[in-house]
């Protein structure tokens, strides 16, 4: 044999004999990483058990777990999987509510983050305990409500049908800064979804100039008449024009700064939605009835929670569901049948006596809450329960801009102001800002005894908690009123 012929067979062996190694490298590797997935998703599933065994929601620690074994986790967990992305400063929980109601009146299978429980590990949490041992998820669709700040980390992972963004106000300081923060999140995760849908507000000029250099397909929502009567406040997070910095004209205000917005120097304006209400028939303690134009077509609608805030979630889920390609009669019928979630105007009887209990955390959606308390009737004792743990803020300063004064103007509708919670004194200090007179407070710190006065009320009751003195009331409502437990 030619020594040029053994070269040549040398040759062909070493390069066949590379394409072998490199191949089984290949399918080794591709084997590491779907053992690694799985054994994050299996630890993952016995942390779930565990923390339910032990009697804890437990809905963030198993999906640490699982990150720190396999970072990309949620990539392989949401594969396959038709997911919405809900998120903004206030109405996640209650939109994603009425968006998982009509998934299921059109029949489409679909799971839930329903614990609120919207950071990255919760999502990853959620997304495990909907999958199979295999790794494939059990539903065809899930609704997921998203933290602002978290978004642009979910979907690193997650490639969504739709990204709703119900809006954007002041938060918690020390979490999300200024509401810039909050829209430059929302901005970097945008890129990040090039295919999905945005369904935007189009009534917040912040969430709008969302999808300013974005080349998504957008479905905004919107309301087009005021939605309390009387004025409203014009205390606004957004005062200038996010291209020019000129100030905004309003038309007209909902509440916020949300409404009919112009930019007093260049073309930035409001445009009209898709989806929006273009009337309010009625509104009363069990829900408002309006009609709602969906790509022009006319609906008579029941939104089956009472608060002119509500208006906005069922816009926000209707142009959700749109994007999932749910018909309209569907919508219209989710919106008259959703339950509140959890904590969002959520109807408790303790001892016989009504309290429902809304969550409260930032000025904006607190006085939407202090609105609809005071646009009602009859009487009735208001409980506010302030903390300052870090799932609260721990900068309370935001009860400064809340317009307790309205409340102050409505004392004939009030049996009792009663305050609780860590914080109470320096709530106490707000209310007599406010103009409540000292004898006309009560602090009661010791939630039990909280409670026990509660149950002796003959009117309803409004609790109005923030995050984690929401979770300790329900915690112990829970065992002395045998409530249902909440976790996923
Ligand atoms: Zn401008």
């Amino acid at each position: 044999m030619s020594s040029g012929a053994g070269d040549l067979i040398a040759a062909a062996a070493a390069y066949f004999f590379r394409r072998i190694v490199n191949g089984a490298f290949v399918c080794y590797n591709a084997d590491m990483k779907r053992l690694r997935f799985l054994t994050a998703l299996w630890l993952g599933k016995i942390a779930v058990l565990a923390c339910r065994v032990l009697g804890r929601g437990g809905t963030d620690m198993p999906g640490r777990l699982a990150l720190k074994i396999c970072p990309d986790v949620l990539k392989y967990l949401s594969s396959g999987v038709n997911t919405v992305l809900i998120t903004g400063t206030n109405g996640k929980t209650t939109t994603s509510r009425i968006v998982e109601r009509g998934l299921a009146a059109a029949g489409l299978d679909c799971f839930a983050n329903r614990s609120g429980a919207n950071l990255l590990s919760g999502i990853v949490t959620c997304f495990a305990s909907n999958a199979k041992l295999s790794g494939k998820s059990r539903h065809d669709w899930a609704v997921i409500e998203c933290d602002e700040a978290a978004l642009k980390f979910v979907t690193l992972y997650i490639k969504p049908v739709s990204l709703t963004v119900t809006n954007i106000f002041r938060d918690q300081l020390d979490r999300y800064g200024e509401v810039t923060h909050t829209l430059s999140s929302i901005r970097t995760s945008v890129a990040n979804i090039p295919g999905a849908v945005l369904c935007l507000n189009a009534d917040c000029s912040l969430t709008w100039s969302a999808a300013d250099d974005a080349k998504n397909a957008v479905i905004s929502f919107g309301v087009d008449v005021p939605i309390y009567r009387g004025e409203v406040s014009d205390l606004s997070d957004a005062p200038y024009c996010s291209r020019c910095k000129s100030r905004y004209n309003y038309d007209y205000r909902t509440f916020g700064h949300l409404g009919g917005w112009r930019c007093s120097s260049c073309e930035n304006k409001r445009h009209q939605p898709d989806i929006r209400v273009t009337r309010i028939l009625s509104s009363g303690e069990s829900g408002t009835a309006v009609v709602m134009s969906i790509f022009d077509s006319e609906y008579t609608a029941r939104i089956n929670l009472a608060g002119g805030y509500n208006v906005y979630n069922a816009c926000a889920a209707a142009a959700c569901l749109h994007s999932a390609g749910v018909g309209d009669g569907t919508v219209i019928e989710a919106l008259g049948s959703f339950e509140g979630g959890f904590g969002r105007m959520e109807e408790f009887s303790l001892g016989g006596v009504s309290a429902r209990m809304i969550l409260v955390k930032n000025p904006a959606g607190c006085n939407q809450v202090i609105n609809y308390l005071c646009s009602g009737s009859g009487p009735a004792l208001f409980v506010i329960c302030l903390n300052d743990r870090a799932a609260d803020g721990t900068d309370i300063s935001w009860i400064w801009d809340v317009e307790f004064e309205n409340l102050a103007a409505r004392k004939d509708r009030l049996t009792g102001l009663w305050v609780s919670g860590v914080r109470a004194d320096d709530m106490a200090l707000r209310l007599k800002y406010a103009g409540f007179d000292e004898g006309e407070l009560r602090v009661i710190r010791d939630y039990n005894e909280l409670l026990d006065e509660i149950a002796a009320q003959s009117s309803p009751v409004y609790i109005m908690p923030t995050y984690t003195a929401m979770m300790d009331l329900r915690g112990i409502m829970t065992k002395r009123f045998k409530l249902k437990k909440f976790w996923m």
